[in-house]
């Protein structure tokens, strides 16, 4: 019997709804969830394995988090953000391992040293001003930096191999960075929602439109994708996690906060290699410099996944264009989700960032030599017969109002809520699930102050993510015992 009401709708079973139901029922464990997702599985958009890259962004190896400033300086303000929403995250899962909520840790994230390689001149001063920036801060203390070839090859072997020995090359090395299976993640955490009362799973149900009703309600439409049945549901509260089905949704639910944000989507592929061999010399995330005109979720990176147990290497991520909001989707996405308070942003994004799109068009022209020929940069032995393409999730980035160029394109995740906290819609898609519980934790503080604001729900919150309201930036006592406490609950500290 499919519920006629929740106290919570979330569309979408991917990282961001799974994160956030698994909090509300931490916090309130009679309230009463209906998860709702078009596909027969869970988390098989985005959040599955090789649809992303599963690196746990602590801003340790990514070297767009830190961009050097007209003076040459580096701005490490976007790395500490994001390393201390990782500790977030840590946090909550190390929580969740603990109550047995969620399996041992090797069943969804594996220890994986986060390393940034960079060559020539320019490039080497850039990474040891980088370093020098970030390792004075507790945070990245023990960020290790070398330009000395016989250590590097000790970190990262493949890269190293028939490289020109006289070219200037320089490395840093983080021990206890992070791959993660998110697929994995959220399938686990929402194995454990079915198991609790008031909790609903509809697969195969998409969401087809929702409005308010005049008590604050929200009446939202489902459709049964295999036998066409609709009904609705009411609910206090949506969540639209739908990933790249998020905007026209918010489009859909007609709050003005939601007016004038666009989509702009990117699709991504990978170049995967499961020969043993090759596989075994390689055990790390190895990021470096995105190549000058490409977006920021270009940036190539040659990295140790485990997925369902399986190691492989993936390199890429290789961006494409395309009109699907989803890898599911369909090409009409892009032009259906044009609006009268969109147009004009819409069409300045467009105009303003040909370059973007003739980049993304040509990088997804490209042949299989052409990119083994990248890879080759970071790994010169790489040979065409041993690595095939691998086809990644889609990004939609945000498109918003912007008063002197009409429209601008952001790269970013923004959460959007209604004015009277009913309703909350995620955007975007970085820095990703790595931060999911931040994010959804900043949604819970915007859409449920009041129980918020209970004792019972701080203790909660504080009990599931011990630095809540500090700040770890500031305070190293705190980041010790923390990090501790996730490094060894995880097994990330090997
Ligand atoms: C190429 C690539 C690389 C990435 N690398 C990383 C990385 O290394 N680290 C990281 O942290 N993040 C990374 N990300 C980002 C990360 O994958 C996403 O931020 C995260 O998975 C988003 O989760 P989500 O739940 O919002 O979306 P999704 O996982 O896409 O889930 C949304 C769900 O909503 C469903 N849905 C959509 N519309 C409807 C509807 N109308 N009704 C019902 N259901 C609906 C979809 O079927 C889908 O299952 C990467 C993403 C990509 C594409």
């Amino acid at each position: 019997m499919i519920a006629k009401s929740a106290d919570v709708l979330l569309v979408g079973a991917g990282a961001m709804s799974t994160t956030l139901g698994m909090l509300l029922k931490q916090l309130d464990p009679d309230i009463n969830i209906v998860m709702v997702e078009r596909l027969g599985h869970v988390a098989h958009e985005s959040t599955d394995g090789w649809n992303n890259a599963g690196t746990g962004h602590a801003a340790y190896c990514e070297l767009n988090y830190t961009p050097k400033l007209p003076d040459g300086s580096i701005d490490t303000a976007k790395a500490f953000v994001i390393n201390s929403a990782f500790e977030v995250s840590l946090q909550f899962w190390s929580y969740l391992v603990k109550q047995g909520a969620l399996p041992k840790p090797e069943n969804f994230i594996h220890a994986t040293p986060h390393q940034s390689f960079v060559w020539g001149e320019a490039n080497v001063e850039f990474l040891r001003k980088r370093y020098a920036a970030l390792s004075q801060s507790p945070q990245f203390a023990d960020m290790e930096y070398s330009e000395d070839p016989r250590v590097l090859r000790e970190w990262m072997p493949l890269i190293l191999e028939n490289r020109d020995p006289m070219e200037p090359i320089a490395g840093t090395r983080v021990r206890y960075g992070a791959d993660v299976d998110f697929g994995a993640l959220a399938r686990n955490m929402t194995h454990y929602l079915q198991a609790q009362d008031n909790f609903e799973l509809l697969l195969n149900h998409t969401v087809t439109d929702l409005e308010q009703d005049d008590d604050g309600q929200w009446q939202v439409a489902l459709e049964n994708r295999k036998t066409g049945v609709e009904r609705t549901i009411a609910s206090r509260f949506v969540f639209l996690g739908a990933g790249g089905g998020a905007l026209p949704l918010l489009q859909m639910s007609g709050i003005p906060e939601g007016d004038g944000y666009g989509g702009f989507p990117v699709s991504g592929q990978w170049l995967v290699c499961k020969k043993p061999e090759i596989v075994e010399k390689h055990q790390a995330k190895v990021y470096g410099l995105a190549p000058i005109g490409a977006p920021p979720m270009s940036v190539p990176h040659l990295d140790t996944r485990i997925i369902s147990g399986e190691k492989a290497l993936l390199f890429g991520p290789f961006a494409g264009f395309t009109t699907k909001f989803l890898k599911q989707g369909s090409i009409l996405d892009l032009p259906k989700s044009l609006r009268t308070n969109n147009l004009k942003s819409m069409l300045s994004v467009g105009k303003n960032n040909m370059d973007l799109t003739r980049y993304l068009i040509s990088e997804a022209m490209q042949s299989h030599e052409e990119r083994v020929a990248s890879l080759r940069n970071f790994y010169p032995d790489a040979k065409d017969e041993d690595w095939e393409l691998a086809n990644a999730g889609q990004r939609v980035q945000i498109i918003k109002k912007d008063k002197d160029k009409g429209g601008k394109l952001e790269f970013g995740t923004e959460v959007i809520t209604a004015a009277d906290h009913s309703l909350a819609a995620l955007l975007g898609a970085s820095p990703g699930a790595s931060t999911a519980v931040n994010t959804m934790i900043n949604i819970v503080e915007r859409c449920f102050p009041e129980r918020l604001a209970t004792d019972e729900w701080q203790q909660k919150l504080k009990e599931m993510v011990p630095s809540y309201g500090e700040s770890l930036k500031d305070n190293d006592e705190l980041l010790k015992r923390v990090r501790q406490y996730t490094l060894s609950t995880l097994e990330l500290d090997q």
